[in-house]
């Protein structure tokens, strides 16, 4: 999976995650905290298995955008 996708795909996740509890605060729907709890680990797996480096498989850390990876140094296309 490319790098931009796995950003893309973990920041619709944290933003899903956040419309499903601000829905609980407001509507005390509270059978989406669950729902919110297994995308949190949903994240954890997309970020644990794909946000990593292509040349050393060490994790990229942040999410942010990066040129270069900060273990390797070797350039990362995005
Ligand atoms: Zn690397």
């Amino acid at each position: 999976m490319k790098l931009s996708t796995v950003r893309r795909l973990t920041y619709m996740l944290l933003a899903l995650i956040c419309v499903m509890l601000v829905l609980v605060w407001y509507l005390d729907v509270y059978e989406l905290v669950y729902s919110a709890v297994t995308l949190v680990v949903l994240v954890g797996i997309v970020n644990c298995l794909f946000w990593k480096c292509p040349h050393c498989g060490k994790n990229l850390g942040r999410l942010e955008k990066q040129n270069h990876c900060h273990n390797c140094g070797k350039e990362l296309v995005m």
